[in-house]
């Protein structure tokens, strides 16, 4: 049985939605990026959404947006996809990493023992799609000290008055906190529509407004629009109507916005998602855990507490007591079935170039001590059980060789 990592989910409705864009003659930004944005809008409970053509490219407009740069400080995970901590260095700001916690999120504790009163903003990243825990990070932004320490320099920086929270919520559509949507807890929550996350535009991503007083989240998602589009007082949809040809350059925008035949495939995709996709993701989290709870070398993922509710986006399996060469041996072994497996994540300081600017690993001992056992397992819709079950008998049965393989050697 051959079983891909994470194909995307196309199916009739995508193709039809699709097929509509090329039909009506409007394939950039105009009425599909529209209805996205009222879809994401309805789910989240957002007080805006605004569609961009990528997670990163939503972020650098944030950063920009509350006028982060040169000498900034901008606190992340070392445990992410490079994008965090990229987006950051883009706006020629310092990335300053923490560590992480048991179940992945960034350690307030942490966050809070890093702020400078160079720090400008928090990118909190829900890994595997689990919330990280915001009820902290915003009592620690919101800490009268804290504030003290705050420094404005730009007039957003001053209405906000503290440390702007964002999600990096890649992982995370249709994750809740306190039995809401997670999307609402931070300042800015964005969200990739890669092909491989759970809602794909191919390439795609929407910032989630939820500023507070005395923000107005209709004037800001009007100028994020603007941003994402040159900085130019009309889009190319409402210069298509009629003699309205005339058009200004307001600002330096950047060219961010999503194109209409991108925003239709994740539009057919996010209508069947709180009832059919995610819990099709659910089940098979279930399945897994069930299956491998009786093995004492499996640690299970938390996906679920007394707060918050993953949105199933990866199965990061980690097996107890084992190294990162040993990890990989199980690894190649899950291959050989015809299991296609990945590693979630490298932490940012391992790579190259990370290095080559000065993180250094040991600075993060968890984020290594996570990444040395965890596997990523294919969680999707479409996996049938079968499937599911392969899955199983393959990671069952390459964890149990490579104990075979340890005992022998413990024997000789
Ligand atoms: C995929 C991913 C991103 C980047 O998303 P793009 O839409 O490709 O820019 C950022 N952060 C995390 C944690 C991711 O997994």
């Amino acid at each position: 049985m051959n079983i891909s990592f994470s194909p995307p989910f196309i199916d009739q409705a995508v193709i039809d939605e699709v097929m509509d864009t090329l039909r009506n003659n409007w394939i950039t930004s105009g009425p599909k990026v529209k209805a996205l944005e009222t879809e994401l809008l309805n789910f989240t409970g957002s007080k805006a959404t605004v569609c961009v053509n990528s997670w990163t490219s939503g972020a650098i407009m944030m950063l920009k947006w509350f006028g982060i740069g040169d000498g900034d400080e901008v606190i992340v995970p070392a445990y992410s996809y490079c994008a965090t901590a990229l987006c950051v260095l883009h706006c020629g700001a310092t990335p300053v990493m923490v560590d992480i916690l048991d179940d992945f999120t960034i350690d307030p504790e942490l966050v809070r023992a890093k702020i400078t009163a160079k720090t400008k903003a928090i990118i909190a990243v829900d890994i595997a799609g689990l919330p990280c825990n915001y009820n902290r990070l915003k009592e620690v932004v919101n800490d009268p000290e804290i504030k003290g320490m705050f420094v404005p320099f730009s007039s957003r920086q001053a209405d906000m008055g503290r440390i702007l929270l964002i999600a990096d919520a890649a992982h995370s559509i249709g994750a809740t906190y306190k039995g809401a949507p997670a999307a609402q807890q931070c300042d800015a929550t964005i969200f990739s529509f890669h092909a491989v996350k759970n809602i794909t535009t191919a390439e795609g991503g929407c910032i989630c407004l939820n500023l507070p007083e005395p923000f107005d989240n209709q004037v800001e998602y009007s100028f994020l629009k603007l941003f994402s589009l040159n900085g130019q007082n009309k889009d190319a949809f409402a210069k298509s109507m009629g003699a309205n040809w005339k058009y200004d350059i307001l600002f330096k925008g950047f060219k961010m916005n999503m194109p209409d035949i991108c925003a239709a495939i994740g539009l057919a995709q996010i209508r069947q998602y709180p009832n059919k996709l995610l819990p099709l993701r659910k089940n098979i989290y279930q399945r897994y855990c069930e299956a491998f709870k009786s093995f004492d070398w499996f640690i299970p993922p938390t996906m679920k507490d007394d707060t918050r509710e993953a949105s199933y986006h990866l199965f990061p399996l980690r097996i107890k007591n084992i190294t990162e060469s040993e990890r990989d041996r199980i690894i190649e072994n899950i291959v050989k079935w015809g299991v296609v497996v990945n590693v979630h994540f490298i932490p940012m300081p391992m790579l190259t170039y990370f290095k080559s600017i000065g993180y250094v690993i040991e600075n993060y001992p968890n984020s290594y001590k996570q990444y040395a056992c965890e596997i990523s397992l294919p969680i999707y819709p479409q996996l049938s059980e079968l499937e599911v079950d392969f899955i199983i008998a393959a990671v069952e049965s390459s964890v149990q060789a490579l104990n075979v393989e340890k005992g022998l050697k413990v024997l000789i």
